[in-house]
């Protein structure tokens, strides 16, 4: 399996190269020539920007911060991705990430674009109103280039509504009269955000994985008959059994992803774990997520580490070390943490069955061949966790028609995209192993591509 945008763009490419369904106009030395330029155009960014936030500390200090904007590729439409404010940001990440929007828009037919942000910064360790500046300089240092019909940030690890909101004020203040609803979505819903927005990444997570398990039902006599695989045979034997689930990460994503595991009605779940930075809380017989949930929002998103706060918490859980998590013998695990959790290293030590990517890119290309290699499922990024940037286009939609959706309804539009999405993959998912992130990719890259043709844009 490909890691690097230029590889994964190959791969797919290749692989469309020899359907001959696929822009059939294109044949010989036109065809070569196409598939180049296309790969040029897809695996290199339009614009890698980078700049210096001034930001004056409360104790007087003036410190110089790194931030950047990558802007993949605007073939479906305006740049489109998050701002992450993280140590580990760096402008290689940043670029995968921004091909990875490009990619992800182009599988579930968002008009947007492909980009990404990034700030290297621990956001624990300033206050609200150094947060408030770092926010208002990247806007003002970015200012020339985003924009609701150029490039629309959104948020990302360690930002949520309020920078939003921080920083689509910057670019109101900057920009005077111009419509600036869509220059940032994301936001609160006070301030023109979409119902919905904060849980959807989460919601769309767990959503998948639910969507999936339902064709394993739907459709038992045909896994059952082609497929040798662990996991799949045993859901369908056994599906009135529990299946445990483990959950990386308690930020937006993993606790919503979480809450949902363990509310799910229909596959009767018990969510045995979680972690965050500090810990992994485990339980056999299932965690109370609501409980956790409550006291993370008051202790600042942390977890309980200690007998006393897990009393304070109300809940009964054995504490560990977080990474202990990747290991455990569970049936599902969702990954909503950092980038290469799973890897070379131990990756041979993973016993669960499905893994599902909350975060971009926690499961490395060793990982992602191995593992796949040996049955076990692994539902893509680019699958999985669409649904904060569908609802963010909603958002987007809202803003420019003033016209504001409940939020069933947003979660009905978000789902049925979903859902149109995996019905797209799923009609090659049968096969082994399961070639489950080659195929969103090939999907991606074919749309694409087919719209960069037909812009007249290849050359
Ligand atoms: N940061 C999110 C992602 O990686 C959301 C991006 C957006 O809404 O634009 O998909």
């Amino acid at each position: 399996m490909a890691s690097n945008t230029g590889e994964i763009v190959q791969e797919s490419l290749d692989a469309l190269m020899d359907d001959h369904s696929f822009l059939p106009e294109l044949d010989g030395m036109e065809r070569q020539r196409a598939f180049s330029s296309l790969h040029s155009i897809l695996s290199t960014p339009d614009h890698v920007k980078k700049t210096y936030l001034r930001v004056a500390r409360e104790n007087g200090e003036v410190e110089r911060i790194p931030a950047f904007r990558v802007q993949h590729n605007t073939i479906l439409g305006p740049y489109k991705g998050g701002i992450r404010f993280h140590e580990t940001v760096s402008e290689k990440e940043t670029g995968n990430f921004a091909a990875l929007m490009t990619l992800k828009n182009a599988l579930h037919e968002v008009p947007f674009g492909g980009g990404k942000g990034g700030v290297i910064i621990n956001p624990r360790h300033y206050t609200n109103k150094e947060l408030n500046l770092v926010c208002k300089k990247y806007v003002q240092n970015f200012n020339e280039t985003l924009g609701p019909d150029k490039d629309i940030p959104a948020p990302d690890m360690g930002t949520g509504e309020r920078e939003m909101d921080w920083m689509m004020g910057e670019y109101k203040n900057i920009h005077p009269g111009y419509p600036y609803r869509g220059s940032f979505t994301g936001k609160s819903v006070i301030n023109g955000g979409s119902l919905g927005r904060k849980e959807a990444t989460g919601k769309g997570v767990y959503f998948t994985f639910r969507y999936m398990f339902h064709d394993f039902v739907k459709n038992r006599e045909k896994w059952l008959r082609e497929l040798d695989n662990r996991f799949a045979q045993n859901a369908i034997k056994h599906i009135d059994k529990k299946l445990s689930v483990a959950v990386q990460g308690f930020g937006n994503v993993g606790s919503v992803a979480a809450r949902e595991a363990q509310q799910c009605q229909y596959l009767n779940n018990k969510v045995i774990a979680v972690s965050d930075h500090n810990v992994m809380l485990y339980n056999a017989d299932g965690l109370d997520i609501t409980n956790l949930i409550d006291f993370s929002k008051d202790h600042k998103g942390d977890l309980p580490t200690n007998e006393e706060e897990l009393n304070e918490a109300g809940v009964k859980a054995s504490t560990h070390h977080r990474d202990d998590l990747l290991t455990l013998d569970t049936d599902v695990m969702i990954l909503a943490a950092l980038e290469g959790q799973i890897h070379e290293k131990n990756m041979k030590d993973v016993k669960a069955k499905v893994i599902v990517e909350a975060a971009n890119a926690p499961v490395t290309s060793e990982a992602d061949s191995f593992l796949s290699d040996n049955g076990v499922i692994i539902i893509p990024d680019i699958l999985a966790n669409a649904g904060g940037v569908i609802v963010s286009y909603l958002e987007w939609l809202q803003g420019r028609e003033t016209q504001f959706l409940t939020e069933p309804e947003v979660y009905d539009r978000m789902f049925d995209k979903m859902k149109a999405t995996f019905d797209t993959i799923y009609p090659q998912f049968y096969g082994d192993p399961f070639p489950l992130r080659q195929n969103c990719y090939i999907q991606a890259v074919m749309k694409i591509s087919i719209i960069t043709y037909r812009q007249g844009k290849l050359y």
